[in-house]
């Protein structure tokens, strides 16, 4: 694959990646697909609550729900995202463990590859290589509209494996507790199932009670969590603003109505713009909690090198404000100042002079428009 896309010619920003087919057409269906991929899951659960009410979900339910939610959710923010794929933070070696395995209570996969996928989006972020871009089969409606299905679910049933060797050495070869905790990935996920059935039955003294805490506190608030992350995936690479500047094609965004449910992570664009820095939310009122947690954790003392911006940050990386239109990449007048270059191990990241330098990736091959920090 990778010996493929070095020989590959350079990608335009709009093509289809090579070896997909490429359709056009107008934008209207794409924005309904979009609108019903966010919107129905919800529509659904809503009304299966109130469906439900009083016989098949009761308050104890939605509440262990949402804990559970809440700790195998920040599990995948905090651990599996910030900390074991960007090393935002230093964490204690049992906090590193809690966390490792809050994340792998999500049904995500294991910790291992879900870090090396990560790191490969990175990468390749919106060109070709690329394991879940939403223009993989190019931008033009028809094509945009498979993107979406491919990066939200259909990449995860592709044949493009990412190999951890390659993206997560550090965890694979240098980590044994994380890969003690990514191989026992199967206990993890009878733990997420029979914990809130557990818990149900105890709270509630009753067989039912802890049959309906399975289904909510345990089905519906994995799909939930799941499909959140897959959002981000998905809708945040084509939906939303872009006010950060960075790499050449990557068209992450910021999806504001998502940032409760995802922890901060729909502060994609801000993400994509510095992926190592601890706050993913860097605007007035973009509420991001887990960064709020890894500040809770520093001031405890379980945190320690924290990767927070400087405070001039916003004042040299404010690009362009505005939407971001689906068919055409928005260009910035902005200055041509070097960028934070997610390279990897040995690279020095222009804002943060003097800092510690994360291990963000493995040595990378060039990609095909070479490791540049350009605006789209
Ligand atoms: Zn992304
Ligand atoms: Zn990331």
């Amino acid at each position: 694959m990778i010996e493929v896309l070095a020989q590959a010619p350079a990608y335009d920003g709009r093509s289809p990646f090579p070896h997909a087919q490429q359709r056009v057409g107008d934008h209207a269906g794409q924005v309904a697909l979009t609108a019903t991929t966010v919107i129905a899951p919800f529509v659904a659960l809503a009304a299966g609550v109130w469906l439900a009410w009083g016989s098949g979900v009761t308050l104890t339910d939605l509440l262990l729900a949402a804990v559970f939610y809440a700790v195998t959710g920040l599990g995948v923010t905090v651990g599996f995202h910030r900390l074991l794929t960007h090393g935002s933070f230093t964490a204690r070696p049992w906090l590193r463990v809690v966390l490792a395995v809050a994340g792998s209570m999500s049904f995500q996969g294991n910790l291992i590859d879900w870090v090396a996928t990560h790191r490969r989006h990175h990468a390749f972020t919106d060109r070709p290589g690329d394991p879940h871009s939403p223009y993989r089969h190019g931008t033009g409606l028809s094509g945009q509209l498979r993107g979406l299905a491919h990066a939200h679910l259909g990449w995860m049933f592709s044949s493009e494996p990412t190999p951890a060797a390659r993206y997560a050495p550090d965890l694979l070869r240098n980590d044994p507790a994380m890969l003690r905790v990514s191989r026992a990935f199967p206990a993890w996920c009878a733990a997420s199932l029979l914990l809130p059935f557990a818990a149900g039955w105890a709270i509630s003294g009753t067989l039912h009670g802890g049959l309906t805490a399975f289904i909510w506190a345990g089905l519906v608030r994995i799909a939930l969590l799941q499909h959140v992350t897959w959002s981000v995936n998905s809708l945040c690479h084509m939906l939303g603003e872009r006010p950060y500047r960075t790499r050449r094609h990557d068209r992450s965004t910021d999806l504001w109505p998502l940032a409760l449910l995802s922890f901060g992570e729909s502060w994609h664009n801000g993400h994509h713009s510095q992926p190592d820095c601890a706050r993913h939310g860097r605007g007035a009122g973009q509420i991001d909690p887990s960064a709020a947690l890894i500040g809770l954790l520093e001031r405890l003392g379980w945190a320690t090198n924290v990767h927070w911006q400087p405070p001039d940050f916003l004042q040299h990386h404010r690009g362009v404000a505005g939407k971001h239109t689906l068919h055409t990449s928005a260009r910035s007048p902005g200055s041509s100042r070097a960028l934070p270059v997610y390279q990897g191990k040995g690279t020095s990241c222009p804002i943060k002079p003097g800092r510690p330098q994360t291990i963000c990736l493995p040595p990378q091959p060039v990609t095909p428009d070479g490791p540049e920090g350009k605006r789209n």
